[in-house]
């Protein structure tokens, strides 16, 4: 197997049939043995009638289909365990990815270069506060984590069944794949696009989903709130000093003292919020060592058309890098 490509499937029944058609168009035209590997994320729509319809017409077409809505990086996780392919393509499935990019990033690919990212030029009708809080985002988190995530880029890309083998092994519950990905390494390279319109139906990231991901993001690949509170405490500690030897100074050289109430006012509730705002980043950070410590399935598959021998096969892949490490 050449080629797998990976879709994560919430709601999508508008896209799939003419999703299916161009990948497939794309996907003959490059002489590569192919497969698709759709997880459906718990739709509830006909997405999942619609995966089985094709898999029947279709061998190559493979799916997992999930007891519930685990979330995109989950399903895509899923994906990865069980394709078998020596390239890995991970594609959203409403046809904002054009499906066509695919023989760039696999051209790409054949150079050398394990990670091919698709970075984004343009990104067609989706609203201004989506654009203006991804570019915040991605922009805050160059700043404060140590490794390298490309900006403006989603997880639209082909990657080496090596780098898919070290991600495998990644254990954490709280994926954010793309600073993954960066993080394991190896050659890496982007080829720009501009981003289509979502083809059919809406998003399925909702703002609490997103507001999610980004703290899964830079909790898993920045201690750096964590910092900041501490600086945080220690400024307010300097002020607060700096308001103690103000009050001695009106209490005992002035005799100017009861009108301190709103200073006094003032600084209970500044501290007090610093501390909440303390409290809470730190409870982040537990919720998710308590998770991890919890080692749940990542994902429950209810039923799929993909075999054992795959899975074993991937498994030996696994131990193969193992081996080749040695
Ligand atoms: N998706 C998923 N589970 C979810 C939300 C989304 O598998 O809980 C899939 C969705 O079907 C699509 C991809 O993830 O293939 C990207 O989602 P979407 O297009 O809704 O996100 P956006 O492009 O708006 O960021
Ligand atoms: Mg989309």
């Amino acid at each position: 197997m050449d080629l797998s490509v990976v879709i994560p499937i919430y709601n999508e029944e508008g896209n799939i049939p003419l999703l299916y058609d161009r990948l497939k168009g794309v996907l003959d035209g490059m002489k590569v043995d192919w497969e698709m590997m759709f997880v459906n994320d718990g739709s509830r729509d006909k997405s999942m009638e619609l995966l089985r319809e094709l898999g029947r017409r279709d061998p190559r077409v493979k799916y997992l289909d999930f007891s519930r809505n685990f979330g995109h990086q989950i399903a895509v996780t899923a994906g990865l365990d069980h394709s078998i392919g020596k390239a890995i393509v991970i594609i959203d499935a409403d046809l904002q990815d054009p499906p066509e990019l695919i023989g760039d990033l696999y051209a790409r690919h054949k150079e050398g270069f394990e990670v091919v990212y698709a970075r984004r030029r343009a990104r067609k009708g989706e609203g201004f506060l989506k654009k203006f809080t991804a570019k915040l985002f991605y922009r805050l988190l160059s700043r404060i984590t140590s490794i390298d995530i490309p900006l403006d880029t989603g997880d639209f890309r082909i990657m080496d069944r090596k780098v898919v083998n070290v991600l495998k092994q990644m254990p954490e519950q709280h994926k954010f794949l793309r600073g993954q990905i960066s993080w394991i390494g190896f050659r890496q390279t982007y080829i720009e696009y501009d981003r289509d319109q979502r083809h059919a139906g809406e998003t399925g990231y909702t703002y609490s989903k997103m507001i999610r991901f980004a703290l899964d993001g830079i909790t898993s690949f920045s201690d750096y709130p964590l910092k900041l509170t501490t600086m945080a405490g220690f400024l307010v500690s300097g002020v607060a000093f700096l308001l103690i030897l103000y009050a001695l100074y009106s209490r005992l050289v002035t005799g100017d003292y009861e009108k301190g109430w709103a200073s006094e006012m003032v600084s209970i509730l500044f501290i007090g919020g610093i501390q909440l705002i303390g409290i809470g980043i730190i409870g982040e950070y537990i919720a998710r060592i308590s998770h991890n410590v919890k080692q749940r399935p990542l994902y429950i598959v209810a039923d799929s058309n993909t075999n054992e021998k795959q899975t074993h096969e991937n498994e030996k892949g696994k131990k193969e890098l193992e081996d080749n490490r040695d």
